[in-house]
């Protein structure tokens, strides 16, 4: 029996039930609004320094949001890094703003690479395998490019 479970527990779900789609999760403070991400745990103490809360509920962020900056990972990176293949292959890495007003780096999705990135570009959250090991597929959130309104689709590997 192989299981498909997140690589880190309460990031992210992974929306494999019939239309639903993933999203990451994050923490709203309660008292001020604001939305943290990694989330927070239930009760702490807000990030925001004007802000006196404590108490914190999860909330979806956006699944789309634009490209803020973005790296090409040319060599392995140290551990907790956990190497998808082996020989290594480089990967992309993209910082995405989301609605929310804040930045979330991740890799790029599979067969996507910085040639497909552009700063202010849209991308929307898609989870993939980062790798499987005895108990099954251990999944993480990625960025896949959205391809402009009009294209063909030929350059982001889209039809085939
Ligand atoms: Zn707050």
């Amino acid at each position: 029996m192989v299981q498909t479970v997140p690589a880190i527990q309460g990031w992210f779900t992974q929306g494999h039930a019939e239309g639903e789609q993933p999203a990451l999760l994050g923490s709203r403070c309660t008292t001020c609004a604001t939305v943290f991400f990694p989330p927070v745990a239930a009760e702490g103490f807000c990030r925001n320094p004007a802000c006196s809360g404590e108490r914190f509920e999860q909330t979806e962020l956006g699944r789309r949001g634009t490209v803020w900056s973005y790296t090409d990972a040319q060599y392995q990176p140290p551990a907790p890094y956990v190497p998808a293949s082996d020989p290594y292959e480089p990967f992309a890495l993209a910082a995405v703003e989301l609605p929310e007003g804040l930045v979330v780096l991740g890799q790029v999705a599979r067969g996507f690479g910085v040639a497909d990135l552009q700063v202010g570009a849209e991308v929307e959250l898609v989870v993939e395998t980062l790798y499987t090991d005895d108990q099954g597929e251990r999944t993480v959130w990625r960025w896949r490019p959205v391809p402009a309104l009009g294209a063909t689709g030929s350059a982001a590997g889209g039809s085939r």
